[in-house]
């Protein structure tokens, strides 16, 4: 199977502003931010999206979480982001490997959608 775009990315095929990586997860800029901070946090093993996860991901997933609170202290958002993870088209999600979406930097309104 061809890979995804992020697999390139993790794979430094592609180019991206990198701003944490570790053993199990990669962390870069957004090409086309939607607030002046917003990052991807994505897996290295690419699980196509959140509702293909199984126990065996479980470990995976509590990592995510995690290093996403370390991502967003990273880039200066302190305790002020938001998480998304688009699951399927339908629900916006347009690259097909789990990403998490971390943005803040301005008020962030609610509902998203
Ligand atoms: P999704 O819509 O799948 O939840 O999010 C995919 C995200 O990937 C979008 O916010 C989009 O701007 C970002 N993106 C698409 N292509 C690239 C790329 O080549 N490099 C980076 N850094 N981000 C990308």
């Amino acid at each position: 199977m061809s890979k995804t775009l992020f697999e390139k990315i993790i794979a430094r095929e592609i180019p991206a502003t990198i701003v944490y990586e570790d053993e199990l997860c990669l962390a870069f800029k957004d090409i086309n931010p939607c607030a002046p901070l917003h990052t991807l946090l994505v897996p290295k093993k690419p699980l196509i999206q959140l509702s293909h996860a199984t126990a065996e991901d479980q470990a995976m997933l509590g990592h995510l979480m995690l290093t996403a609170t370390k991502v967003a202290a990273l880039e200066g958002l302190g305790d002020a982001y938001r998480l998304v993870v688009n699951n399927g088209a339908k629900a916006g999600m347009s690259v097909a490997h789990l990403h998490l979406h971390i943005i803040g930097g301005r008020p962030l309104k609610w509902p998203p959608a």
